[in-house]
């Protein structure tokens, strides 16, 4: 048996799976660490587990050579700086336990089981409270010095838009001019409640194709899958998609953008199904 943790800001996601199948699955209030990882402590107790992975919010020291791996770095989100997830995770269970971001994990689920099934490589992106974005490569996910941090790309500013961005290190970053919460900022209106006709869905679009141009000319996947709440809005995927062909400008071939560009796979589970096969293949790699 495998398990999974989704570590998000707001909730933590906690699954076992056992031969491929979601056994039990909970979800718990994100509070001060020790109070929430012992309510994961007392879920996962339960199980005879064989390996966990985990897909957390970040940023996160991911560098097995640094101090910092396993923990969670500076973070906005009360308690969690600098506080030993990882760390916490190991004293309690004695088994390999993989550790990568939410998004990771989230593309890495997409690529064996959702939208990008059968590639070799793909990204996700999360539009959100905040934008991030995990990247596959050759099957395995990718990170350097540090894991990508997608979401605080700079990009050309719309002529319309006078708004200052919502990004507390960048301000006009893409997640500071296109997050859910510049959304509201600029309209006073939350996305879910913003009419489709709304102009604002123009400047969301011109920012998120431009994010894409960018990870494409850069990275080349073989697909783009578009997720979190701002992406409920199948207009805006389909605005996306016009304005990706229209500043790529025909300079690099990709697939049919209906193709190339895509929402998840696994709705609102891609973290989850991923962590839980991280965990299985962190068993895979420590035998
Ligand atoms: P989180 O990023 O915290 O995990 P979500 O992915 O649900 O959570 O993102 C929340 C943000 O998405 C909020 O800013 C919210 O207003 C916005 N949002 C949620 N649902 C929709 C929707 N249907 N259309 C547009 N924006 C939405
Ligand atoms: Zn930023």
């Amino acid at each position: 048996m495998y398990g999974g943790i989704e570590a998000g800001g707001t909730k933590f996601v906690c699954a076992v799976s056992d031969e491929g199948v979601i056994v039990e699955k909970i979800s718990i209030p994100t509070t001060a660490p020790e109070e929430t990882l012992k309510q994961v402590f007392d879920f996962f107790d339960q199980y005879e587990l064989e390996a966990m992975g985990i897909g957390s919010f970040g940023p996160i020291g991911i560098d097995k050579s640094t101090d910092s791996y396993g923990y969670v770095l500076a973070t906005p989100k009360k308690g969690w700086t600098n506080y030993n997830f990882l760390g916490s995770i190991k004293d309690h269970y004695d088994i390999p336990v993989a550790w990568t971001t939410d998004v990771n994990a989230a593309a890495y689920g997409e690529l064996l089981k959702g939208a990008a099934i059968g590639k070799k490589s793909c990204i996700y992106l999360t539009v959100g409270t905040g934008i991030g974005a995990g990247v596959v490569i050759d099957g395995n996910i990718f990170s350097g010095i540090a894991h990508p941090e997608m979401g605080h790309i700079w990009v050309k500013r719309h002529p319309d838009d006078t708004y200052e961005g919502t990004c507390p290190y960048h301000k006009d970053c893409l997640e500071g001019l296109a997050a859910g919460p510049s959304i509201e900022a600029r309209t006073g209106i939350k996305g879910q409640d913003l009419p489709q006709d709304h102009p604002v869905w123009d400047m969301q679009a011109f920012y998120i194709a431009q994010a894409l141009v960018n990870y494409t000319l850069t990275l080349a996947p073989e697909k783009i899958i578009l997720g979190g709440g701002v992406m409920n809005q199948d207009h805006l995927l389909h605005k996306i998609r016009q304005q990706f062909v229209e500043l790529m400008g025909g300079y690099m071939e990709t697939p049919p953008v209906s193709e190339y560009i895509v929402r998840w796979g696994l709705p609102n589970e891609s973290g989850i199904i991923g962590s839980l096969l991280l965990a299985e293949h962190e068993l895979a790699q420590t035998k």
